[in-house]
């Protein structure tokens, strides 16, 4: 596994972009899940001292329903559903500099655009979609026990080996176990 698969990138919150080393063990997360395995010295984590997260991640680990388990590979999980606006991050508008042109007239000369070497053109990124906000996926959900979530995390948590997931939220949170770790995940409107 990779654990920086379950962390976030350019989070404003940088103990989410790197696996965090504590205590013998490697925890990563992106805020809405979170996986603890044993330490392994060949991880590059973040070099600052969250503990108190840490402290936070184990305390959930402990307080988890584990008597309440359901199999991962029992669970009904989609398959990603594509949003039909397309794979466009950016998009090519008219060049503000030049209006579209592609050069300016100054005295008896012709001057080419530097912000858009003449082409009249610029990319910029495309607008968010309403409905999948670029990630040109459509939001899904998954129902375990009472509780739904995002599909995206479960299809994560998925890729784990031999993964079980308590069917009982403590403290909005389901514990799940897999060979090698342990973790969870909030679920949603709870
Ligand atoms: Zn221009
Ligand atoms: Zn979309």
């Amino acid at each position: 596994m990779n654990l920086l698969d379950f962390c976030n990138k350019d989070d404003p919150r940088p103990y989410v972009n790197k696996p965090i080393r504590s205590n013998g063990f490697l925890y990563a997360t992106n805020g809405h899940l979170f996986v603890r395995v044993n330490d392994d010295e060949s991880v590059e984590c973040a070099d600052w001292h969250v503990d108190g997260i840490c402290r936070a991640l184990d305390e959930h680990i402990r307080c988890s329903n584990l008597e309440n388990m359901v199999d991962f590979s029992l669970l009904n999980i989609p398959e990603p559903k594509k949003c039909n606006c397309g794979d466009l991050d950016f998009q090519d508008v008219d060049c503000d500099d030049c209006e579209g042109v592609g050069n300016f007239n100054h005295g008896e000369h012709e001057y080419e655009c530097k912000e858009c070497d003449g082409t009249g053109k610029v990319s910029v990124k495309a607008m968010p979609c309403q409905t999948c906000n670029n990630t040109h996926t459509l939001p899904d959900f998954v129902k375990i026990g009472e509780n739904s979530f995002n599909a995206k995390y479960i299809r994560l948590i998925a890729t784990l080996p031999s993964v079980k997931i308590s069917t009982i939220p403590v403290a909005n949170q389901h514990g799940f176990v897999f060979d090698g770790g342990q973790g969870g995940v909030v679920a949603l409107g709870v």
